[in-house]
């Protein structure tokens, strides 16, 4: 599970004084659990998920996965940020086989990646650039080699945001059958409240109160999802 226990994050602002961006956020998500985030742009929703990630150091409290506090890299998570961020001059095939976990035998590699690509759909571009695919295909290149790590905790910021509705609709599926398969952790920041309802187990809303500076947690939905998507005839014409 992971652990986000009173966290605070400022950053300095041009006129020299720190700027709280998030205070007091305390968090618990079980392990295989799925916890969207929500809230308004510039919250704090991709800072709060670099803390957990280790990218990014909170300024006072703690943030730990079953129990031992995050490292800078950790192996432990995968991150698909809000832009892809592939590496250019490597096929796409290459950028999803950069998430592979370190000491990956070459030949599980290869398979794990060509299955990768496969959920994703991204088999008949495996050998292309990503200046030469679309938003969408690079982002579930992203995505793709954010779960080649295999990793315990995933980190999902906004990932399907640049999609059309209908690829989002398919890669909301294919994550919950990933999921299903192999039960990450996950943290899912979203601005989609469908999403969140269709994917998620909890959905932390995160905000200012108007008193204090920062945002912090507003509330906590549960939510008795329809898992697998509940499909209406209508959805499937
Ligand atoms: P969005 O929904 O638009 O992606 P967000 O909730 O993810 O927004 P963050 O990117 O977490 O928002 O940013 C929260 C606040 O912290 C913003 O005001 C941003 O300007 C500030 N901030 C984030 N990173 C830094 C940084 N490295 N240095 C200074 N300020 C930062
Ligand atoms: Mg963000």
């Amino acid at each position: 599970p992971v652990r986000v226990r009173d966290v605070v994050r400022r950053f300095p602002s041009p006129d020299g004084a720190d700027r709280i961006v998030l205070r007091g956020i305390d968090l618990e998500i079980g392990a295989g659990e799925i916890v969207a985030l929500l809230g308004p742009s510039g919250c704090g929703k991709s800072t709060l998920l670099r803390l957990v990630s280790g990218l990014d150091r909170a300024d006072a409290g703690e943030v730990a996965i079953d129990g031992e506090a995050v490292a800078p890299v950790d192996q432990r998570c995968a991150v698909a940020f809000q832009e892809p961020r592939l590496l250019p001059w490597r096929t796409i095939e290459r950028n999803v086989e950069l998430g592979l976990p370190r000491g990956t035998d070459r030949r599980a590699g290869r398979e794990r990646v060509a299955e990768l690509l496969r959920l994703v759909q991204l088999d008949h571009a495996r050998a292309l650039r990503p200046r030469q695919v679309s938003g969408g295909m690079a982002q579930r290149t992203s995505l793709a080699r954010a779960l080649a790590r295999n990793p315990g905790v995933l980190l999902l910021d906004e990932p399907f945001g640049a999609l059309d509705a209908l690829t989002r609709l398919t890669m909301q599926d294919l994550l919950l059958e990933v999921h299903a398969a192999e039960p990450a952790t996950i943290l899912l920041v979203t601005h989609d409240v469908d999403e969140a309802l269709q994917l998620a187990d909890r959905i932390v809303l995160l905000g200012a109160d108007g008193g204090e500076p920062g945002a912090t947690i507003r509330r906590v939905l549960e939510v008795d999802k329809p898992r697998p998507r509940d499909r209406t005839d209508a959805e499937l014409a």
